[in-house]
């Protein structure tokens, strides 16, 4: 079956301009070969986006009209987006019927009940990326879709904003955290606009906990107009008893350097994909089927 690829992150970490690359290369692979790949199937389920610059095949929006869903429920932008996810995972059985039919191998016709109309033979989809998650609704729609297909979250981050100071780069790993958590599927870090500033600031204050106190003491200094931090203070307490946590939480993950803009290093996140894929069926599928 093929992957279905989630992306998550923060607002204006690009996930609609990720969306947008991943998609026109998944196109590109099928032109190029297509009887070995297919076109990917997507989907999108941010209800507030005003134009997708990709073609969806199947949209949140078309089920859900979030300014009335903010109208009628009398909500603010966050609160109309929550409800009209969880308006959205009320239909996740119709979802997944559709999502079955497209993108999994069908029973051939001679094994069908005779009655049965022959079904025209099924694009499979060689990934199935899907623009957005949240919260308990996200979890109905998450779990749903590891039902059926290998799954995979890419957190996608604001490279030059996230490294631009340890607080802003901690706050971002602790929602990536909370997610992983809160899912329990495979994540791939996605380090975005690598156009900008690359990633191997953010890789090495994941990969060495010192060379990320050392940056920390440095801001501290900074602030301090050069009166030598010591590294104490509320985060570098609270950063030493997280330090186990942290270290669980960064040897789980895959990270690659992309720029949605360029394209490059989109190559590099699709072999991270592969390699969530196998973590899947071997580590996720067996614990769902537990848990069910
Ligand atoms: P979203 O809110 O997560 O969907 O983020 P968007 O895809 O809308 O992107 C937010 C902003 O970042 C937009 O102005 C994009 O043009 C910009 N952006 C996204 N990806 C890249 C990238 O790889 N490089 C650069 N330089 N800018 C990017
Ligand atoms: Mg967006």
């Amino acid at each position: 079956p093929p992957v279905a690829v989630i992306c998550v992150g923060m607002a204006g970490s690009g996930k609609t301009t990720f969306m947008q690359r991943i998609n026109a290369h998944l196109h590109e692979k099928h032109q190029q070969s297509p009887t070995t790949t297919a076109p990917p199937y997507v989907l999108n389920l941010d209800p507030a986006v005003r134009s997708v610059p990709f073609d969806s095949n199947i949209d949140i929006r078309d089920s859900v009209n979030y300014k009335e869903v903010m109208k009628q429920y009398n909500l603010g932008p966050n609160g109309g987006i929550l409800t009209s996810l969880n308006l959205f995972s009320t239909k996740i059985d119709q979802v997944m019927g559709i999502l079955e039919k497209r993108c999994l191998p069908q029973p051939s016709p001679q094994q069908e009940q005779q009655t049965a109309p022959p079904k025209p033979s099924p694009p499979t989809s060689s990934s199935t990326p899907l623009a957005k998650s949240k919260s308990s609704s996200g979890s109905i729609l998450l779990s749903a879709l590891a039902s059926s297909f290998p799954t995979v979250l890419a957190y996608i981050i604001d490279t030059p904003r996230t490294t631009a100071n340890t607080s802003t780069f901690m706050s971002n790993m602790l929602y990536a955290i909370s997610i992983l958590y809160k899912t329990r599927l495979p994540m791939i870090l996605v380090f975005n606009k690598t156009d900008v500033k690359g990633e191997e600031e953010a890789v090495e204050w994941m990969r060495d906990f010192e060379a990320f106190q050392a940056a920390l003491r440095k801001e501290e200094e900074d602030a301090m107009g050069g009166e030598g931090g010591s590294g104490g203070g509320y985060m570098g307490s609270l950063l030493n008893s997280m330090s186990l946590v942290l270290e669980e939480f960064y040897n789980a993950l895959s990270v690659v350097g992309v720029s949605a803009m360029t394209g490059e290093g989109v190559e590099g996140f699709f072999e991270a994909v592969e390699g969530k894929r196998a973590e899947f069926d071997r580590e996720y599928k067996p614990e769902l089927e537990r848990r069910r």
